[in-house]
């Protein structure tokens, strides 16, 4: 990533466009929630020029402002002057980070966790264990059974081995937390590539995505980025089913990445079975929406589905969720959460479902459907697509 002071500088023009137009003020959630110019993107980048170019010093309030931005990237989205708003935030952080300034010690933690999946994943062993057997032990930890030993990778193989598929090869990428605790919906995505005549390989040797690091500031994504370049650089077709991960592996290697969503959307896919549900919700995750511009929902996926769907009302918007910041900002996220999710509590199905696309929104959009009893809960569109290939019997045919 180029330094702040490579981007800011006369020779890089572009990078001083804010023009203050203020189009990105309503798109933005801290400045909905607060009315703060300064809680905006464009008080933000006010704030950090004033510094770069020594007009400001570096204080509580100025760095209060730096970490209440939940990194949604919507600024990005309508921002006229293409101002890189996400690039220059975590450049900001860093530098911040590196100069001493206080980062929780569960971040911290979290933050050297994912440098070493092997061993977050053996940590996590007993919340597989737990999840298998239907116990939840925190509120942002949502419903599901994964395998608790056998590893996504060796899923693969025994899928590719039973099956062999002939058709376009795909490198799955596994990520640390989806791998160590959510482990279901990696295979799921298998079962929905292979029966869709995939070869799908989990290439040895990649490891996190470092998306935590980026967002919260820390040191050690040049590290993790050497690594999933070395491990994806012989590899076809990179998919992520992490839109989050999706987005910080896309700058860091360099091989295509794509997201699972949009790469499903294009094949001919296997018909399904409906679910028993009325009606589906398709939220889009802001680092697939704002981030990777997969801004049209995934029409063909919701077909091979079968059920009535639509897309969640503000789909574009954050649910708060954004990195660690529903740790971090509790207050905020939720008050981004019940805007997001209002409209649940008018909803006239008997039985409707969240559906999205990012491990870390749905622990975030749980503790939202929680409250819903006509809501059955919040799943990844591959996890609703495999659902139906089981109601379907294509796993069995
Ligand atoms: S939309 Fe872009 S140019 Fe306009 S105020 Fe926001 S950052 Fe500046
Ligand atoms: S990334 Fe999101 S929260 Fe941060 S300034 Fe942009 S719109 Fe606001």
């Amino acid at each position: 990533m180029k330094r702040i002071e490579e981007l800011i500088t006369r020779e890089t023009p572009k990078l001083l466009n804010c023009v203050h137009c203020g189009l990105c003020l309503e798109q933005c959630p801290t400045y909905r929630l607060t009315g703060d110019e300064s809680n905006s993107p464009r008080g933000r980048l006010a704030i950090w020029r004033a510094i770069n170019e020594d007009r400001l010093a570096v204080d509580e309030h100025t760095d209060f402002y730096t970490a209440e931005c939940v990194g949604c990237l919507a600024c990005e989205t309508v921002c006229p002057a293409g101002v890189p708003y996400g690039e220059l935030l975590y450049e900001t952080r860093h530098r911040r980070v590196a100069a001493g300034a206080r980062v929780r010690p569960a971040i911290r933690m979290a933050g050297w966790l994912v440098q070493r999946p092997r061993l977050m994943s053996a940590l996590l062993t007993p919340l597989r264990a737990l999840r298998r057997i239907g116990l939840r032990p925190h509120r942002f930890i949502f419903p599901g059974a994964p395998a608790v030993l056998e590893s996504t990778a060796a899923y693969a193989r025994r899928l590719m081995a039973a099956h062999s598929p002939d058709g376009p090869p795909v490198a799955l990428f596994t990520g640390c937390l989806m791998e160590s605790a959510f482990r279901e919906i990696n295979h799921a995505t298998v079962r929905v590539l292979v029966a869709n005549n995939c070869r799908v390989t989990v290439p040895e040797g990649q490891t996190c995505c470092g998306a935590v690091l980026e967002h919260e500031g820390l040191p050690g994504k040049a590290g993790l980025d050497a690594r999933n370049r070395a491990a994806f650089a012989d590899g076809p077709c990179v998919v992520t089913n992490a839109a989050g991960c999706g987005l910080a592996l896309g700058h860091a290697i360099d091989t295509p990445a794509r997201d699972l969503t949009s790469f499903l959307n294009e094949l001919d896919l296997v018909p399904g079975s409906p679910l028993a549900v009325e009606h589906l919700y398709f939220d889009i995750p802001c680092h697939l929406y704002h981030g990777q511009g997969v801004r049209t929902p995934p029409e063909k996926i919701f077909s091979a589905i079968g059920n009535a769907w639509s897309l969640a009302p503000n789909a574009d918007r954050c649910c708060g969720s954004g990195g660690a910041y529903n740790v971090t900002h509790p207050e905020n996220a939720g008050a981004m959460l019940r805007e997001k999710s209002a409209f649940l509590d008018d909803d006239s199905h008997d039985r409707c479902m969240l559906v999205t696309a990012n491990h870390v929104c749905m622990m975030q959009w749980q503790t939202a459907v929680a409250k819903r009893p006509r809501c059955v809960g919040v799943r990844h569109i591959v996890q609703v697509l495999d659902e139906s290939y089981q109601r379907a019997g294509v796993y069995t045919s």
